[in-house]
């Protein structure tokens, strides 16, 4: 079964309203090829005015991240019933930022994604050791535990639709990125992590690489066999950079 590949640009915390739409308007002009998904995710003060700037595109939207309750007194938070009626289809979740800075836990992470598929969204679930772990050798145990503890309560038909973003800390907005073959080996651990529980379904998981993805080295990741996109950050902030990214993947 072959799979679509997705890149996605995490813009995190850049971009006024006014400028993701004229990044959104610049990404619109490039001819994108038609057989890569491309996504992008804004912050969320930019979600309602990105989403009117993608109205006939093929460009989908998504958040960087959500509460899991629909609504309530939770001063600062966003729900999924929110990011569906601004325009969203995907949410990045448990992204490295967030559990480093804003005590993001795989448990709190399980239980968004979770609420993610009661409102239909497609999370992008983010795995990713830190350069300690990977220097104790402890890679495979902390995505295997990381993917684990995300997917346990997920059905075989949820596992089919997530994106999983195999992320190493280390490798973040550093400059410093993994090697396709490694990011390959480990994007292999999670699709036979996830299809130790739901079989097959795990075939049809994209699983995306991400950690200083340019348009230098995106054919590398891109390919490789197990890996289906990319998670963009910094390179996703300039539309030429972005889109070159995309074309890698095609
Ligand atoms: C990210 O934050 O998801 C990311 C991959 O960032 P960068 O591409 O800047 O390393």
């Amino acid at each position: 079964m072959s799979r679509r590949p997705l890149v996605a640009g995490n813009w995190k915390m850049h971009k006024t309203v006014a400028d993701a739409v004229r990044l959104i308007e610049d990404l619109r002009k490039a001819a994108l090829p038609a057989n890569v998904e491309v996504a992008v995710c804004p912050p969320f003060t930019a979600l309602a005015d990105s989403a009117r700037a993608l109205a006939g595109s093929t460009i989908a939207l998504g958040a960087q991240n959500m509460f899991w309750e629909a609504q309530g007194a939770f001063t600062g938070e966003i729900s999924a019933p929110m990011l569906v009626a601004a325009g969203c289809r995907y949410v990045i979740l448990g992204h490295s930022e967030r559990r480093q800075f804003f005590a993001e836990t795989d448990a709190s992470v399980a239980r968004k994604i979770r609420t993610a598929y009661a409102h239909d969204l497609v999370p992008i679930l983010c795995v990713g050791e830190r350069l300690k772990e990977r220097e104790a050798g402890r890679t495979d145990h902390v995505i295997s535990e990381q993917t684990e503890a995300a997917t346990a309560e997920l059905s075989g038909e949820q596992v089919r639709t997530l994106v999983v973003a195999y992320e190493p800390v280390w490798a973040i907005g550093t400059g410093r990125s993994a090697t396709g073959e490694e990011a390959n080996r480990v994007i292999g651990l999670i699709r036979r992590v996830l299809g130790g529980r739901t079989g097959d379904a795990s075939a049809q998981t994209r699983i995306l690489y991400g950690g200083s993805v340019t348009p230098d080295n995106a054919a590398e990741f891109f390919g490789q066999p197990e890996i289906d996109g990319g998670l963009i950050g910094g390179a996703s902030l300039d539309a030429s950079k972005f889109t070159a990214i995309v074309r890698a993947a095609r």
